[in-house]
């Protein structure tokens, strides 16, 4: 999509600290952290502007997410563990409307989650 900044970073174009990529996925770090360990999972392609959109047409890009943040998880070494979330919508704050994955460690998190 033309001005999608996360295509645009999967294209190249913008530049990232990246922590992981194959054909269908790219991970980044966060530009403003939220913990010390604080990365982004995207599928390279804009197959859903969020999880509202998550299909079969779009499963294997989802999946190939979630795989790379385990595969993350333990080359980082996280064994205390690691909150894995999207944000749909408003409600949710989401703010990049490309459907993205935030991979978050290092600290102690607060059991409510919102
Ligand atoms: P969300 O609010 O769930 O849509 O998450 C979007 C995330 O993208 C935020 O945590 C931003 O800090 C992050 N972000 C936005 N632009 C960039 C960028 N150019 N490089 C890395 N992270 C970014
Ligand atoms: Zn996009």
């Amino acid at each position: 999509m033309a001005d999608c900044v996360f295509c645009k970073i999967a294209a190249g174009e913008i530049p990232c600290k990246k922590a992981y990529e194959d054909e269908e996925v790219l991970a980044f770090h966060d530009i403003h952290p939220e913990a010390p360990v604080h990365i982004l999972l995207i599928p390279k392609a804009h197959v859903a502007a969020g999880a509202a959109e998550i299909d079969e047409s779009n499963s294997a890009q989802v999946a190939g997410c979630l795989v790379a943040a385990a595969r993350l998880a333990k080359e980082l070494g996280l064994t205390e563990g690691f909150r894995l979330v999207t944000n749909n919508g408003p409600h949710a704050c989401q703010t990049v409307p490309h459907l993205h994955f935030h991979l978050l460690a290092g600290k102690q998190m607060r059991a409510k989650m919102d």
